[in-house]
């Protein structure tokens, strides 16, 4: 416990409210970080100071002896006291930072009209750009062996952003644009200081580069900062291919069957959709920007395998 005895202390109502949004408990991966949390109470105050609290164990101080680790769930609350932006980082020996901070600068009041919220982390492959609410740029990637597309790496040039879905985890997680643009770079082979140098090069350019050159650059990137699980995964060079319904089943009947990871995530939806059904995006047309949900029935034989 620090001297003056705020700390520890359990978060506030709002501060749990915020967090919680950006934590939507309805997706695997965050609704396992929020349980992660679950034990965790304010600790301190974070390295970047006023508005950044520490999340650890009772009885545990701040430790800002690692480099801060990358950001897991962000959101922002447009409000009449200006933007207010959550930002939760991954956790680090059992800390995370939390950061809730007005744009303004200001303390965020404690009574404000708020205007509209939005987050990546209530974003699906297909939706607009959760900022602007503009189209993005999305390519869609599967793993080398897989049927379905896994990953969805989306790019919206009016905000400047890159995040990649991971239809495993439904977890978002945000790219650095300099890092996945130097991937971009190497792959393409270019030098040009005025064109390799300047990141920003990469949205005014977008439609130039093909959904093989920014798939294969976000793997390069992957492969160095590991953002999604997975090795040797493709862009999906033919969305509309078609795949037999024979063929589906034999996916599904491979995950239940084996008990791969795969087959945990289709159960999981499984449980989402009711007892027979499983809802799954599919690539419906060439523009990689349009989806449609498919409902699955699982016929009894392979109900029975999975047991
Ligand atoms: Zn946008």
């Amino acid at each position: 416990m620090n001297s003056n005895g705020e700390y520890p202390r359990p978060l506030s109502k709002r501060e749990s409210e915020w967090i919680g949004w950006v934590l939507p408990s309805g997706r695997k991966g965050y609704r396992e970080f929020r349980e992660r949390l679950t034990p965790l109470l304010v600790i301190g105050e974070g390295r970047r100071g006023r508005g950044e609290i520490i999340l650890g164990r009772s009885g545990e101080t701040p430790d800002f002896s690692t480099p801060l680790p990358p950001v897991f769930a962000y959101g922002m609350i447009e409000s009449d006291a200006g933007g207010i932006s959550i930002t939760l980082r991954e956790m680090a020996d059992d800390q995370v930072s939390v950061e809730i901070v007005s744009l303004r600068g200001d303390d965020i009041p404690g009574q404000f009209a708020e205007h509209r919220r939005w987050t990546y982390s209530t974003w699906n492959p297909g939706d607009a750009c959760p900022q602007c609410q503009m189209e993005c740029r999305q390519i869609q990637m599967r793993g080398g062996a897989d049927v379905l597309p896994l990953f969805t790496l989306a790019i919206c040039s009016t905000d400047r952003r890159l995040w990649v879905h991971d239809g495993f985890t439904e977890v978002i997680r945000l790219i650095p644009v300099t890092n996945f643009y130097n991937e971009l770079m190497l792959h393409k082979g270019i030098r040009d200081p005025r064109v390799a140098l300047d990141s920003k090069n990469l949205f005014k350019d977008l439609r130039n580069y093909s959904d093989g050159d920014l798939g294969l650059a976000f793997q390069s990137y992957n492969q160095l900062k590991t953002k999604v699980r997975g090795e040797g995964f493709l862009p999906v060079e033919k969305p509309n291919e078609k795949i037999s319904f024979k063929k589906i089943l034999h996916f599904l009947k491979r995950g239940f069957c084996k008990g791969r990871r795969r087959g945990v995530s289709l159960r999981r939806s499984c449980r989402d959709h009711g007892s027979r059904q499983i809802g799954y995006r599919w690539p419906q047309d060439r523009r990689d920007t349009q989806f449609h949900r498919y409902t699955v029935v699982v016929p009894p034989s392979i109900r029975r395998d999975a047991r």
